[in-house]
Formats: C-alpha cells, sequence, structure tokens
C-alpha cells in the first residue's frame, strides 16, 4: 500500500463503483463520505429477483483485491454455459470457456446492499437522501439540496469522485467546460424484465448453471439465476416496428406475442401478461465522454465516465476494473493525484470505447447469430483450433470475460480473427472438414501471414 497523505475525499453515488471504490479509498487512509440522492438500499424494500447481473474475471480481481471475492461468491451462481433455445430444437449448450472457467449470476441489489455494509465496515460514512445538483471543479465543493430551486448545503473536500452513473451531475458540470467531447446514443431496443418463480420445493426451473436464451432475430429473451430459485427474464424487442413494444399494448397482444414467440417458456413465467403490462419498458445508452477528470480534484468513474449497452455483460465489471487501475496509480505515483488522474484517463478511455463497441456488436450476435448455422460453425471451429492451440487463438468472447488484457486489444485481435474465419468458411465442404488437419494448418497458416 502506498503510504499517501489523509484527503478528505467525497463519493457522488453509493452504486456499486462508488462503494466498491470508497473501500479502496478508505485502504489508503482517507477520510470518505459518499452522498446519494436515493435512501439507503438496505431500507428499501425488494424481492432480490430483479436485475441480476453477470460478473466476470475484472470484477473479481478488483474483489479479489481486497480479500471479497469468496464473500461475494457466496451470493452468486456460476454459469459455465450459454443454453440456446431455439425454436423447434432440443436446448443447445455452449460452454463459455475452458474447463472450470464461468460467469456468475448475482443480484444487483442484494450485492449493493453487500457493499454498503462492508463500506460502514471500513469507516466510510454515507449521507443518503441527499442529491448533489452541483460541483465546483477547481475548489471540490459540492452543493446539495432538496430541489434544484431550493437553498443549497455546501461542502468543501479535497478531491470528488463523480460515480453517479449515466447520467451524472457531476460530468454535467465538466461538459460545460470548453473542449470537453461528449455524446450519448439510445439504441433502438428497449428491454423489460419478467420473472420465472422457483420450483415449490424451492428449484429452479431451468438449468441453473446457465445463461439462457431465446434468439429470435431482432428480438430475444435471456435468463439468469438467482438465488432464491428464481430467475429474472429479460426481453429485449425494438421500441417501433412490426414485432414491438409498439405493438404490444394489450394483454391480449402480449399473451398472443409470447405463444407464437417464446411458446416453451411463456407458461413458466409469472404472471405472464399482468407482468409484461405493469412492469416498465427501460431505454439502453451509449455514453462517451473525455476527459473524465479535472486537475487533481475531480474524477468520473463507473458508468459516469463510460456506459455501455448491457450485451456483453461488462458495465459493471468494466467500472470495477476502472478501480484497480486506480489503485495501482495509487501505489505508484503516491501523493501526485494529479499525475494519477491524467494516467487513468488516458490508459482506461481506449478500453472503454473499445468495450462500449464490443457490447453494440454483441446484441446482434446473441439475438440474430446464436440461431444461425453459419456462425455456430465457425465457434465450433474456434472452439476446436483453440483447444489444440491455446497460446495462439483466444477466442474474443474469452479475452474480455476471462482475461485481465486490455478491452482495447480484445476488439483488435477479435477483429483481425473474425477475417481469418471468413475465409476458413468459405472453404469448400467446410461443414464436413471444419476438424479436419487440412483446416487447422490452413488457420496455421493465415495466423502466420
Ligand atoms: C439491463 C442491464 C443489465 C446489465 N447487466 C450487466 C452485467 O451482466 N454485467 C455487468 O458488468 N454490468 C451490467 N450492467 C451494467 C451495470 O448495471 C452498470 O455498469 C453499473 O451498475 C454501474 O454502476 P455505477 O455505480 O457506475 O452507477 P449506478 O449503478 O448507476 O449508480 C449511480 C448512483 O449514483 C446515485 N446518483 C445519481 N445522481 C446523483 C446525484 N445527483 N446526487 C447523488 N447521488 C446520485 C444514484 O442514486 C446511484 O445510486 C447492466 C445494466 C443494465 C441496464
Amino acid at each position: 500500500m502506498s503510504k499517501q497523505k489523509q484527503r478528505n475525499i467525497a463519493i457522488i453515488g453509493s452504486g456499486l463503483v462508488g462503494s466498491l471504490l470508497s473501500i479502496y479509498l478508505k485502504n489508503h487512509g482517507h477520510q470518505v463520505t459518499i452522498f446519494d440522492r436515493r435512501p439507503d438500499i438496505r431500507t428499501v424494500a425488494f424481492s432480490g429477483r430483479s436485475i441480476n447481473l453477470a460478473m466476470s474475471n475484472r470484477g473479481w480481481k478488483t474483489l479479489r483485491n481486497l480479500g471479497l471475492e469468496d464473500e461475494i461468491k457466496k451470493i452468486a451462481i456460476p454459469l459455465h454455459q450459454r443454453a440456446l433455445h431455439v425454436n423447434d430444437k432440443p436446448v443447445y449448450f455452449q460452454k463459455y470457456g475452458k474447463e472450470g472457467e464461468a460467469i456468475w449470476s448475482i443480484s444487483r441489489g442484494i450485492l449493493n446492499r453487500k457493499m454498503i455494509d462492508l463500506a460502514e465496515d471500513f469507516g466510510v460514512q454515507f449521507r443518503f437522501n441527499e442529491k448533489v445538483w452541483d460541483v465546483s471543479l477547481p475548489e471540490a465543493k459540492i452543493f446539495t439540496g432538496k430541489s434544484e430551486k431550493s437553498k443549497w448545503k455546501e461542502y468543501q473536500y479535497d478531491i470528488i469522485f463523480g460515480c453517479d452513473g449515466a447520467f451524472s451531475r457531476v460530468r454535467h458540470r465538466m461538459q460545460r467546460r470548453s473542449r470537453f467531447d461528449y455524446s450519448q446514443d439510445f439504441i433502438d431496443v428497449g428491454y423489460k424484465e419478467l420473472t420465472i418463480p422457483p420450483n415449490d420445493d424451492g428449484t429452479h426451473r431451468l438449468d441453473k448453471n446457465s445463461f439462457h436464451i431465446w434468439p429470435r432475430g431482432k428480438f430475444m429473451l435471456i435468463a439468469m439465476p438467482n438465488i432464491d430459485g428464481s430467475f429474472t427474464c429479460t426481453l429485449f424487442l425494438p421500441f417501433e416496428g412490426e414485432v414491438s413494444f409498439e405493438t404490444i399494448s394489450s394483454k391480449s397482444e402480449a399473451k398472443a406475442f409470447f405463444k407464437k414467440y417464446f411458446p416453451n417458456v411463456r407458461k413458466e413465467i409469472e404472471d405472464l401478461t399482468k407482468s409484461f403490462m405493469a412492469n416498465p419498458t427501460s431505454a439502453m445508452v451509449t455514453m462517451k465522454c473525455y476527459p473524465w477528470t479535472y486537475w487533481d480534484k475531480v474524477a468520473l468513474v463507473g458508468d459516469a465516465a463510460h456506459a455501455v449497452v448491457p450485451f456483453y455483460g461488462q458495465g459493471m465489471n468494466a467500472g470495477f476494473e476502472d478501480i484497480s487501475v486506480l489503485n495501482d496509480l495509487i501505489n505508484e505515483f503516491g501523493d501526485d493525484w494529479e499525475t494519477i488522474f491524467t494516467t487513468y484517463q488516458k490508459v482506461r478511455k481506449p478500453n472503454a470505447d473499445a468495450i462500449a463497441e464490443l457490447s453494440y456488436r454483441n446484441f446482434m450476435e446473441m439475438s440474430s447469430k446464436t440461431a444461425d448455422s453459419n456462425f455456430l460453425l465457425q465457434k465450433k471451429i474456434e472452439k476446436h483450433f483453440s483447444k489444440k492451440h491455446p497460446d495462439k487463438w483466444i477466442p474474443v468472447y474469452s479475452r474480455v470475460t476471462f482475461s485481465d488484457r486490455p478491452y482495447a486489444e480484445a476488439l483488435k485481435i477479435g477483429d483481425y480473427q473474425e477475417g481469418i474465419m471468413k475465409r476458413i468458411l468459405q472453404i469448400p465442404n467446410i461443414d464436413n472438414l471444419w476438424d479436419s488437419w487440412e483446416v487447422e494448418q490452413r488457420i496455421l497458416e493465415l495466423l502466420d501471414a
């Protein structure tokens, strides 16, 4: 651990990223206060079934460094494979990585409660129900209050971290500066959450160690298990168009939609039509910005700096990786916060852009390509080849999910591998030759070219 001079630090946002960052900063000897506009999530009733997230290597690494991995694994379920539910075909299982590699399903709410408990144990102060309306960047001051027009309270800190999510107020203040780049792109697809309840004896109704996907071209349904025996399902569907949220506006339309496209799972979903009408339809956004820091005073971390669409399951993982990088830089540069911040944003920005691109592309892969026979053949060839030559071919999914090499590297190598596979798939009779010596040699040649 570095020996930093103690600073008085404010974190805006007690979400997953803010609460984990606070523990790291406490470990470096700082005074840390977290502000959140919401009430304490530990006092809010929820069933533990809403949004579950996939935690993978980058997230675990950041928890492991604090000795928290084993404790958090107790509230997570390992998923070793995808279970593809293609219409009229038996369920097709596709292993994610090598033996023993898994992503972990975890409830966002349960995890967030746990992280706040842990942060409190470490001595972090929380100020819930206190919304930050504005920030003075050069003075590291924050202003909170009941409303934008009410009288504000002013707080002075040495350093402020904006961990206030995709619609960050801290970033909003940075945006008003000259030469601040900002873009926000909503995709045309929305999502709605539904639940598959447990069996009467508390067991899961589907294989609990699989990430279930019902790919249907322009839309898809997914399901991830919860520790109470239920599954959280997410329906991703275009907002407008022939088959879309817009065209399903009544219970009977919802029923007909599920009967046509998801006949096998329709009966499992709890109060399907009622939930469909009652649960909100949410939007998804990619948000990019730069710079992420201001002098040695303010830094954005997590979704506040880089929000991505959820199709690679990496948003939280990327936010946790930001924390690992900051921690390494603190250890390297000690009290030189300006160097810590400028290096942090330089190192992370290309990787945040890369995971944004990979996440966007993965929607196409999950919804349409997973049901495509050419794509499945390609995956089979890749898997076969990488098993024989693990040093020569690591699939892009594994690079993103099971390694901690930079996202930008995964994107670059993934594009290169894709080019090779396009040529391999053109080999005559590849359906039968896919595991032959000739194909293996051809891939080796193309890799050496
Ligand atoms: C459907 C869906 C599925 C996802 N699946 C995955 C997945 O499988 N794996 C994965 O890694 N990621 C996933 N993600 C992404 C993940 O949820 C986010 O990346 C992560 O929650 C970001 O954490 P954060 O702490 O940066 O922001 P948030 O979780 O948004 O937290 C921000 C906090 O700041 C507070 N706040 C905001 N404004 C203010 C203010 N002005 N004053 C005070 N407090 C404020 C908020 O109340 C909140 O508590 C998914 C996201 C979605 C939408």
